[in-house]
């Protein structure tokens, strides 16, 4: 699932070739892309887009007074569209704009195509008026943004929340932005255990996953607005994510794996457990 930096870099790259286009329409293609009844996506109609922004993995395309809120869930993807095809393939929704009049001959697609690749239908829009923005759902649950949270509130957060530090890592409502490969790759840069408790972490322990937090979005994000295009998941830079069995590159020994039904926790003993070995929940599971 793309994160905060592949959202960032991409609402970037949206700002650059849509802003200042007018939206014409907007059209769901199914019955579950438009979360949202009031306001009507038309009330954004005959305006100009001002932005693409971000907040957590949500992109938001701001339009004065109201703003759409997209999450593109595990396979989905917001892209330039010029076939304007009836039925695309994979198609949740899409923005059109008036024809762009812009001088200096970079036309680019008339629309914005959100797509989802897979059988699950879940990446959706949320038409919200912009002044309700952050206390309206989605965003109304999100904690502080990974990429501005701060070494207090991530002390304080540690200190009231009694949790494995991957699976607080990965809370939304903790921290916003950070998903499964980020978690693996801050716990491996802070050499902190993915079970670490975040309460027994402490302040010391904050500072140290907040330097991890800043230090592995930065690499991420460097690499991502070196793209064109939103990477695939494959691409992303990892030192432990989906790299089980390889090698730590820090230590040189081997990355292991806890195992989830829908993900895995990558983890280096050597540098984040003092050599313990965690425990694969794989057959505890069945006991539950
Ligand atoms: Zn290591």
């Amino acid at each position: 699932m793309p994160e905060l930096p592949e959202i960032q870099a991409h609402a970037e790259r949206l700002t650059e070739r849509f802003a200042g286009r007018v939206l014409t329409k907007f059209t769901p293609f199914n019955f579950t892309a438009l979360k949202t009844a009031v306001p009507a996506p038309d009330s954004a109609y005959g305006l100009p887009l001002l932005e693409v922004g971000r907040r957590g993995k949500y992109l938001l395309l701001h339009f004065e007074p109201t703003t759409f809120v997209i999450h593109l869930m595990q396979g989905g993807r917001l892209l330039s569209d010029d076939k304007l095809s009836a039925k695309p393939r994979g198609g949740q929704a899409r923005f059109s704009f008036a024809p762009d009049e812009r001088a200096d001959g970079t036309a680019d697609g008339s629309a914005l195509l959100l797509t989802e690749q897979g059988k699950e239908r879940r990446a959706g829009v949320w038409c919200i008026r912009s002044p309700d923005l952050l206390t309206s759902p989605p965003l109304d649950r999100l904690g502080p943004d990974a990429a501005s949270i701060s070494d207090d509130e991530l002390a304080a957060l540690f200190s009231v929340n009694s949790m494995r530090v991957h699976g607080f890592l990965r809370d939304q409502r903790m921290v916003a932005g950070i998903g499964r490969r980020l978690a693996n790759e801050v716990c491996h840069r802070a050499c902190v255990s993915p079970f670490a408790n975040t309460r027994k972490l402490g302040a010391d322990g904050a500072a140290i996953v907040g330097a991890a937090i800043r230090s592995c979005i930065v690499e991420s994000l460097e690499y991502e607005r070196s793209r064109d295009d939103m990477s695939s998941s494959k691409d992303r830079p990892s030192a432990m994510h989906s790299r089980t069995g390889e090698r730590c590159p820090d230590c040189n020994d081997i990355i292991r794996a806890v195992t989830y039904s829908c993900y895995t926790v990558n983890y280096c003993a050597t540098c984040q457990t003092g050599g313990k070995v965690l425990a694969d929940n794989t057959t505890s599971k069945f006991l539950k």
